[in-house]
């Protein structure tokens, strides 16, 4: 299923930014840090990039979904990308992977040695080779210009429900979520005794909200305002804000934060108050490159 263009197996990663600044680090040692890197949908924008999530703790560091302008996010937060060794992929909507290519040429052209771990539902490894034969010959005219370069190199993992990474403490589990194409994860990350959950792209989902239990941070897609018969289409396939207060309201988490917003014409403060007829609790409207900080207590930041 994967495809070999240069030796051995194919894998990504690596570190623009060489091991410069790093943004900041997680408060105390058992926080976790998670940065809303991209909060946007197909609609181009300069302020909501593609669906991009960054999960930090300790030395561990995780991206989830790969949406377009991610790499650009990820160097505005100044996160070495040598560091980054394992992407997940909540599915195979393209709006969730554009960056991928980025991340793997630029990447390496700009220092990369490790291979990029990229974990994601059936059809992963197949797209990852599709996208990388894509850039065949860019890498092949550069590997000729710097023989002693070492190839670059990706490795595709495709999961199923269950735990699909541990690592330091870190544990990852996906689970199963209805969307407009199958399989479709949303993830549970447990570290240090906290707990954060992402949606992914779901309709309302009885999993999710089992899966969502009580945790710190649950963050959340929502699709608001349509009127063609096409974007009503499109909403079939999400979740509308009473929806998703529905699920706060049952999952109960600490905070619940909405990113991956798909908006018909409508606004935040449409997407807030129709939340709010159905749930008072703390919730949040995401912003590109919001920091929520999860220690003892759970903090938002915006840039
Ligand atoms: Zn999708
Ligand atoms: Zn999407």
């Amino acid at each position: 299923m994967m495809r070999a263009p240069w030796p051995a197996f194919v894998c990504l990663v690596t570190c623009a930014f060489g091991s410069s600044a790093i943004a900041q680090a997680p408060q105390d040692s058992t926080s976790v840090k998670v940065t809303l890197l991209g909060t946007g949908s197909p609609t181009l924008s300069a302020e909501r990039m593609g669906p991009c999530t960054l999960v930090e703790t300790g030395n561990d560091r995780l991206l989830f979904d790969a949406g377009r302008g991610c790499a650009i996010r990820l160097a505005q937060v100044r996160v070495p990308w040598r560091e980054l060794t394992h992407v997940f992929l909540t599915h195979l909507h393209a709006d969730h992977t554009f960056a991928l290519p980025d991340l793997y040429d630029m990447g390496w052209i700009l220092g990369r040695v490790d291979p990029l771990e990229v974990h994601g539902p059936a059809g992963t490894g197949e797209m990852l080779t599709a996208m990388i034969r894509g850039i065949d010959p860019d890498i092949a005219s550069r590997l000729r210009s710097v023989p002693t370069r070492k190839p670059p190199a990706y490795h595709a993992t495709e999961i199923q429900p269950g735990v699909v990474y541990e690592h330091g403490g870190m544990k990852v589990t996906a689970f199963d979520v209805p969307h407009s194409i199958s399989p479709a994860f949303g993830y549970r990350i447990d570290v240090n005794g906290r707990s954060i959950v992402l949606s992914g792209d779901t309709r309302y989902s009885e999993t999710l909200i089992r899966n969502a239990q009580g945790v710190d941070v649950l963050v959340h897609e929502v699709v608001f305002g349509a009127s063609t018969t096409e974007q009503l289409q499109i909403t079939n396939a999400h979740t509308l804000p009473e929806q998703a207060g529905q699920v706060f309201a049952t999952a109960k988490p600490k905070l619940a934060i909405y990113s991956h917003l798909i908006l018909f014409g409508a606004s935040d403060d449409d997407v807030m108050a129709a939340t709010r007829k159905v749930y008072s609790g703390r919730v949040e409207m995401g912003t590109d490159l919001t920091v929520i900080e999860v220690g003892n207590n759970i903090s938002v930041r915006r840039p």
